[in-house]
């Protein structure tokens, strides 16, 4: 039998409604606070991710899944959004008619990572993205949107973290500091950390091994390093953030894996889940968007890993699982042919609506309606034709009632929309 591609998963019924619950309320939220949504494609140019996310990043040196396309071009499935959302703005001029704008995405994102608990090779994330707007306000306004939309989903136990990145003025001072002080200590630092030197030591702040931990202890703090315009920056990301009641730590340690953020950083994480605490994850991106071939727009986004989220919504509500509003079972062939037009007419008129065709006995059916949670059975036998009128029985009351088969659709729909 071929099985699953490793670190992939098949999302079934009924945890799909979950999906489905998390992603409809994440729309309405965003919508509300002026996003629209995007949907790139899941395969770019390998050259943008390189060029965005950085060729001295875990996931550009040995997470992604590349391949040759036609000609000289080397394809590459999305490891994240944000360099497909950047392309396409620049790419379409949406910058043109007002440069602020704001979008969401909701899909799956590929990085050949190590599977584990909470961590795939093909996961999902809702991504939001504002270009266009320096402001620190925007920045908390995203935190705030953020822990909101936990709260929305019932997710607790959540705590942000921010810290300020700096911006190409003042980061080349704290990077040196840093690398000379870690090179003293190279030693006890583990050897993805020890090859990070040279090309990226902001990443050993965020390594997970013990040793780099103890090490990472004693360095420089980026913060002592902001220069006034950041400095002023990220104080007021916090005095709104204050001001809108919203509690977050300041987490020095905090650099996020991709090259790309500058100024704010910020992720969410939670207690309910195990090693793999982080929600959600996002920053600025001031430079990316010229980076890019743009025109020179400030830009801020964040990540939302929805299989995390998944387990945490998943593990509030068990029984999120629905069966059918009705059932009809059909007995004998005439009533089959009546039964098969009422699943049709019902469902099309917005009554969740399953039929057996099996033909199996009245008390078969009824505890196969029974298993599957049926509201209520409508039941079509001998009788019922010759009387013109079907039965419908509420499995949880037992009260039934007989309905004439000309007006059957609009009286049962009527039933529900009461
Ligand atoms: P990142 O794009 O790495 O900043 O990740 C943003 C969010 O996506 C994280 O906070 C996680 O919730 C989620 N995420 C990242 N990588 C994975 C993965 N391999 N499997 C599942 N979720 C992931």
């Amino acid at each position: 039998m071929i099985q699953l591609v490793r670190g992939f998963k098949d999302i079934l019924p009924p945890e799909s409604s979950v999906w489905q619950y998390i992603e409809n309320t994440a729309k309405q939220h965003f919508e509300n606070f002026g996003f629209k949504e995007m949907r790139p494609p899941v395969l770019e140019q390998t050259e943008l991710f390189k060029r965005s996310i950085g060729e001295h990043t875990d996931i550009v040196e040995k997470e992604m899944y590349t391949f040759a396309g036609s000609k000289d071009t080397m394809l590459t499935l999305r490891p994240e959004a944000t360099a497909s959302v950047v392309r396409a703005y620049i790419q379409h001029k949406l910058y043109a008619a007002d440069p602020v704008c704001k979008f969401y995405t909701i899909g799956p994102m590929f990085r050949k990572e190590r599977p584990q608990k909470g961590r795939y090779r093909q996961f999902h994330q809702i991504n939001a993205e504002v270009f266009g707007v320096d402001s620190p306000y925007i920045d908390a306004q995203l935190v705030f949107m953020l822990m909101r939309f936990f709260e929305r989903l019932s997710i607790g136990g959540l705590s942000a973290h921010l810290n300020s990145l700096g911006c190409p003025a003042c980061r080349p001072a704290f990077r040196k500091d840093l690398a000379e002080m870690l090179a003293g200590h190279s030693d006890k630092l583990c050897e993805d950390c020890v090859r990070r030197l040279d090309k990226n030591p902001m990443r050993v702040l965020d390594c997970k091994v013990p040793s780099c931990r103890e090490v990472v202890a004693d360095a420089p703090s980026m913060l002592d390093y902001l220069c006034e315009d950041c400095a002023l920056h990220f104080k007021a990301v916090q005095q709104i953030l204050d001001k809108l009641e919203i509690a977050y730590e300041i987490d020095p340690g905090l650099v996020r894996g991709l090259d790309y953020y500058t100024r704010t950083a910020f992720e969410i994480q939670t207690e309910e889940l195990g090693a793999q605490n982080a929600v959600a994850g996002g920053g600025r991106y001031d430079n990316l968007v010229e980076m890019l071939g743009g025109p020179a727009q400030p830009a801020i986004g964040f990540a939302v890993g929805v299989d995390r989220l998944v387990e945490l919504v998943s593990a509030k509500f068990p029984a999120y699982d629905s069966g059918p509003q009705v059932f009809i079972l059909p007995m004998g062939d005439q009533a089959m042919e009546m039964g098969a037009q009422f699943a049709c007419l019902l469902a099309d008129a917005g009554v969740i609506t399953e039929a057996d065709f099996s033909g199996r006995s009245l008390k078969a059916l009824m505890r196969r309606a029974d298993r599957m949670g049926a509201e209520n059975v409508l039941i079509i036998g001998e009788q019922e034709i010759s009387d013109n009128a079907a039965l419908l029985r509420n499995m949880k009351t037992r009260h039934q009632q007989s309905i004439p088969m000309d007006r059957l659709v609009e009286t049962i729909r009527a039933e529900f929309d009461g």
